[in-house]
C-alpha cells in the first residue's frame, strides 16, 4: 500500500473514531483531501485508495494540476480505478476578485466566499451547462485581524444573497480557528461556529455543510458538528514551509 493509502486510513479511523465518542453517524461526515503544494502523482495515489474530493488553496497551482489529470485521462494514462471526471474540486484558499472566472469554470465548491462582491461574480460567472457552484461563507469566527473571512455579525447578511444568487448553492460556513493545543481549547471557537449554522438555519436558511476541522483538530471539530473535514499533511504529509497560509 502506498504511504498516501496507508495515511489516509489513519484518517478515517480518527474520522471513525471521533463521531464514535459523540455519537455521530460517521456517513454524516465528509474527508476533503487537502491537495495543495502536492502534485497530480499525490492526488492519484489519494484517488487510487478511493478519494473523490480535494481542496486546493492556490489558483494557478491548481489550474495546472486539474489540467495534468484531465491530459493523463484523455491519453490513457491513469491508473486502474481513476477517473479524473469523477474528481470534485474544493476552492479553500482567499480569493481575489480578478481572478473568480476560472473558480466559477473549473470547481465543484468554494468554501472561502467572505463577501458580496465575490459572490456576484462566481453567480455571473458560472457556466450554464454546469450545476450551480457549492458555496460556503467562510467566517471569522476567532476575529483575528489576519485571517480572511466575514465577521459573524455580517454572516446571515451575506448569506441572504448568495441563497439569492441563481448560479450559486448556498451550503454552510467554513472557518479557520486560531490554533489551539488542548482539544477543549480547540471545541470553543467551532462550538461558536456550530451555534450560528444551527441559528441561521433556524433563520429559514437551508445549510447543510460545516467546514471544520483540519489534520491537528478533526476530533474537536467533529465534536462540534463538522460535516466537511479538510485534511492535508495528515495524508500527503509535511509541506514545504512558506506555501502554508
Ligand atoms: C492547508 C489547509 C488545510 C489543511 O491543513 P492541514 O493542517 O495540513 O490538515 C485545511 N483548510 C485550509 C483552509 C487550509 O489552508
Amino acid at each position: 500500500m502506498s504511504r498516501i493509502a496507508d495515511n489516509m486510513q489513519g484518517v478515517h479511523a480518527r474520522i471513525a473514531d471521533a463521531a464514535e465518542k459523540v455519537s455521530r453517524d460517521v456517513q454524516t461526515i465528509s474527508l476533503l483531501a487537502v491537495s495543495k503544494t502536492f502534485d497530480a502523482q499525490a492526488v492519484l495515489a489519494a484517488a487510487q485508495a478511493g478519494q473523490r474530493e480535494f481542496g486546493e488553496n492556490y489558483l494557478q497551482e491548481s489550474l495546472e494540476k486539474i489540467d495534468e489529470l484531465a491530459r493523463l485521462q484523455n491519453n490513457g494514462d491513469m491508473p486502474a480505478g481513476v477517473d479524473a471526471s469523477l474528481l470534485k474540486w474544493h476552492f479553500i484558499g482567499p480569493i481575489q476578485s480578478n481572478k473568480t472566472r476560472p473558480l466559477a469554470e473549473h470547481f465543484d465548491w468554494v468554501h472561502s466566499v467572505d463577501r458580496e462582491k465575490i459572490a456576484q461574480r462566481l453567480s455571473e460567472q458560472r457556466p450554464p451547462q454546469l450545476p450551480p457552484l457549492n458555496i460556503c461563507i467562510q467566517v471569522n469566527i476567532s476575529g483575528e485581524d489576519s485571517k480572511s473571512g466575514v465577521a459573524p455579525a455580517d454572516v446571515a447578511a451575506l448569506a441572504r444573497t448568495i441563497a439569492g444568487l441563481p448560479r450559486l448553492r448556498l451550503r454552510g460556513l467554513m472557518a479557520i480557528p486560531r490554533a489551539a493545543d488542548a482539544f477543549e481549547a480547540q471545541r470553543v471557537p467551532f462550538r461558536a461556529l456550530h451555534m450560528l449554522y444551527l441559528q441561521l438555519q433556524k433563520e429559514g436558511l437551508p445549510l447543510d455543510t460545516l467546514s471544520i476541522g483540519m489534520s491537528a483538530d478533526l476530533e474537536a471539530a467533529i465534536a462540534e458538528g463538522a460535516t466537511i473535514v479538510r485534511i492535508g499533511s495528515a495524508i500527503f504529509g509535511q509541506r514545504n514551509q512558506g506555501r502554508t497560509q
